[in-house]
């Protein structure tokens, strides 16, 4: 498995009781290999059973599908994967909109921390952060008024589920073709 950089951590925070299903200890923001840069940010909804264990982000079944995907783009030096909620929900459930809103501040101290270029929202839980979801937005792409690049897509688990890799290729060849055109010393492939 690559080395991860931890870059943020939201260790210590109470902000609310879903720290007590996290064994006291919240899942990190992590870079993915990522140099000095987190140009790329991939933001999920909350840990799953895996990344309550390994407290990485994505490290679980489809998340071992979203890091290939990242690797195989070549975008690893410069990706941040992270999620919307840093603490397990007990059995997996949907995070509330309490939840979700006391969380938040992390997400935004991540954003504000590294300034990414392209932020590419995975699932529901993550477009909604920004903007209420909509499927007829996934693989577009919008640019806020600070310049940053939202792409939206699925969650790697509705991937795997579904069947629909070709989302994924889609999605990415989109990222590639962005990073590229704001970076293009960047090397495809
Ligand atoms: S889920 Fe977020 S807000 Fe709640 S305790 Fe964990 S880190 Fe803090």
């Amino acid at each position: 498995m690559a080395q991860y950089k931890s870059f943020y951590s939201a260790k210590g925070c109470t902000r609310c009781e879903l720290i007590i299903n996290a064994a006291m200890r919240p899942t990190l923001g992590l870079g993915f290999d990522c140099k000095s840069t987190a140009e790329i940010m991939f933001i999920g909804e909350a840990p799953g059973h895996t990344e309550n264990r390994t407290k990485i982000p994505f490290s679980g079944k489809s998340g071992t599908l979203l890091r290939k995907y990242i690797k195989d783009s070549n975008i690893d030096d410069v990706s941040y994967i992270t999620n919307v909620i840093k603490c397990r929900p007990p059995g997996n459930r949907n995070p509330s909109n309490f939840e979700v809103k006391q969380c938040g501040i992390h997400l935004s101290q991540e954003i504000i921390k590294f300034k990414p270029k392209i932020i590419v929202t995975c699932g529901k839980f993550a477009m909604d952060f920004f903007k209420p979801f909509d499927s007829r937005l996934i693989n577009t792409i919008q640019r806020d008024t600070s310049g940053c690049i939202f792409i939206y897509t699925y969650h790697p688990s509705y991937i795997i589920r579904e069947d629909r890799y070709y989302i994924y290729d889609k999605t990415f060849t989109i990222i590639r073709d962005v990073y590229k055109a704001i970076n293009p010393n960047f090397i495809l492939y």
